[in-house]
């Protein structure tokens, strides 16, 4: 049979586009399909009040770069367009602890930390990840949290996928030997998660996807993947026809392609949505494991405005330090361009307690103590340039489980450990110390205040690595079981708790799991040589 494509790849994140650069360098045919849209510099928006150009929500014809996804148990957000998460993330690469290597549905399946230095330091390249070398108010502030607390030693700046030549200076692709497209110094303008308007920061778009399309590998946007069907023989051995649709228009039809193998990469919301689906109908022997151990980094995301008018706090990378606050914590520094003040409505006083009645009541309290504060910091001062999120992360580990109710929505339950909690003693203690470090007030997202949902920018797992389909949904090369020619490459492999922000480690894995697919050429040898020892068997015979 003719196939349109050898792999076809959903989803055009970290996971996503490593795997189109090694496949089209192998010599497959790839398309990667991304139901986001194409952003260039330009195209990003100015500030986060341009809910068009940041949000994705497209039932109100917004297609912007991030989405917000709210369960019972946690609000998520995540990135979309080609380069995925990457457009919107915080640029920040750190490797996990050990502990990650060594927990989780994946820890007996290989000696992971070593088995992944190689595919961590390639990655690293690959995102030309480099050590912030500027800090800025909102660094000094967590520095001086850090003396306070005596543990400076514990202090670093971030090492971040930015370029930091000359500022604003265009230069020739300084990372891919002149391969890569054209670069400008970063501006340290804050306004990372809002997409970089001035070419400084590697978003996957720079580096792997770039490159992937100079090896051939086409990618199509603002494509939706719907379904994924075994051809013939139900297991995948003899491809699939894969079915997409227009995202972004209103009336369009939906079209099939084929391809020998597909790959999944849409990010956890996209991949475990789209199976958890395909596994009634289409694809009925994925591993009932599917949508479970669903984790976060145990984060907590509290926002401290400065009252003090002469700072800036917008200034700077997105996240420009971090602090080791104990074994399994640490906090790092986030922050917006000036002028994205959008996220103030969505932000109330930060208070902690048990029950909504209470952290009602000490929201109110909170208003009549220090009305002109919280004036100022919502209707004077600009919000972006007088504040900082606090991102606090855990290693401790406690899953989640994603399901398809009769609406064919997602929904969450609690699987294993407590459910997780905006309010952990740790990061309230931090929150507290760094208020007054640099003398300002808390905020948090209504949500957690309200009904006590935290948020993360990390969601992992729901199609983890394990020995066999009751422990996981692939194997340790990240192959589907009960189906060839399958695999998921993304945040939904992530098998244990990183602790820290994942995106690197995406990278690693998904590195490794490239290195253990043969070549195109070597492929068809092995296949010949097969035909030919099968011939010559029935010769004799
Ligand atoms: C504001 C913010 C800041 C962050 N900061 C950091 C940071 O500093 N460091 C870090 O390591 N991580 C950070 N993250 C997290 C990071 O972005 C994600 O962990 C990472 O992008 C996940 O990569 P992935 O390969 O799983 O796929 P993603 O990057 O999530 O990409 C998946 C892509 O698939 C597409 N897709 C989904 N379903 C379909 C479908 N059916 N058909 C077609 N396309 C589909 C989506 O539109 C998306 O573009 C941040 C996230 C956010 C939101
Ligand atoms: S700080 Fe500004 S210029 Fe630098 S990478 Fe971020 S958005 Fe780009």
């Amino acid at each position: 049979m003719d196939y349109d494509y050898d792999y076809i790849i959903i989803g055009s994140g970290f996971g996503g586009s490593v795997s189109a650069l090694r496949l089209s360098e192998k010599g497959y045919k790839v398309l990667v399909v991304e139901k986001g849209k194409w952003y260039k510099a330009d195209d990003f928006p100015k500030s986060n009040w341009n809910f068009k150009r940041w949000l994705w929500m497209p039932y109100l014809r917004f297609f912007g770069i991030m989405k917000l996804s709210i369960f019972r148990h946690i609000a998520i957000i995540s990135g979309t367009g080609v380069g995925g998460g990457s457009l919107v993330y915080a640029n920040t690469l750190p490797t996990p602890k050990t502990a990650f290597f060594n927990s989780g549905s994946w820890s007996k399946l290989a000696d992971w930390e070593q088995e992944l230095k190689p595919h961590y330091t390639e990655a690293l390249r690959m995102l030309g990840a480099a050590q912030n070398p500027k800090l800025f108010d909102g660094d000094l502030g967590l520095k001086k949290v850090a003396e306070d607390l005596d543990i400076l030693k514990k202090f670093d700046s971030t090492r971040v996928a930015v370029f930091f030549g000359e500022e604003n200076k265009t230069v020739k692709d300084p990372y891919f030997n002149g391969k890569g497209p054209d670069r400008s110094g970063c501006n340290f303008c804050g306004a990372c998660m809002t997409g970089c308007r001035y070419n400084a920061k590697n978003t996957l778009d720079k580096n792997y996807l770039y490159l992937a399309q100079q090896q051939g590998a086409e990618i199509l946007a603002e494509n939706e993947v719907m379904d994924v069907q075994p051809i013939a023989k139900g297991d995948g051995s003899q491809g699939y026809e894969v079915t997409i649709k227009s995202s972004t228009k209103l009336f369009a039809k939906s079209k099939k392609i084929t391809a020998t193998a597909v790959i999944f990469s849409g990010g956890v919301l996209g991949t475990v949505k789209l199976l958890l689906k395909l596994k009634q109908k289409s694809l009925p022997d994925l591993s009932d494991k599917l949508g479970e151990d669903i984790r976060s980094n145990n984060e907590t995301l509290i926002s401290v405005s400065s009252l003090e008018k002469d700072k800036n706090y917008s200034k700077g990378i997105a996240i420009g330090s971090i602090l080791d606050t104990d074994e399994n914590s640490h906090l790092e520094i986030c922050r917006y361009g000036e002028g994205s003040d959008a996220w103030k409505l969505a932000h109330m006083p930060y208070v902690t307690g048990s029950n909504v009645v209470s952290r009602l009541f000490k929201t109110v309290g909170k208003f009549l103590k220090h009305p002109v504060d919280y004036f100022k910091i919502y209707f004077v001062n600009g919000w972006a340039k007088n504040t900082v999120v606090l991102l606090f992360m855990q290693t401790l580990d406690s899953t989640l489980k994603f399901k398809r109710n009769a609406l064919g929505q997602m929904t969450s339950t609690v699987s294993t450990g407590k459910a997780p909690t905006p309010f952990i003693p740790e990061s309230i203690k931090l929150v507290d110390a760094y208020q007054k470090a640099i003398n300002g007030v808390s905020t948090s997202f209504a949500l957690e205040t309200l009904a006590g949902i935290p948020s993360t920018a990390h969601i992992l797992g729901g199609a983890v690595m394990g020995k066999d389909r009751n422990q996981g949904v692939i194997d340790q090369d990240n192959k589907v079981f009960g189906y060839e020619n399958m695999y998921v490459i993304d945040g939904a492999m992530i098998s244990a708790n990183p602790g820290v922000n994942p995106s690197l480690s995406i990278t690693a894995i998904a590195e490794f799991a490239m290195s253990k697919i043969p070549g195109k050429s070597e492929l068809e040898e092995s296949q010949s040589t097969t035909i030919n020892k099968t011939v010559n068997t029935d010769v004799i015979f």
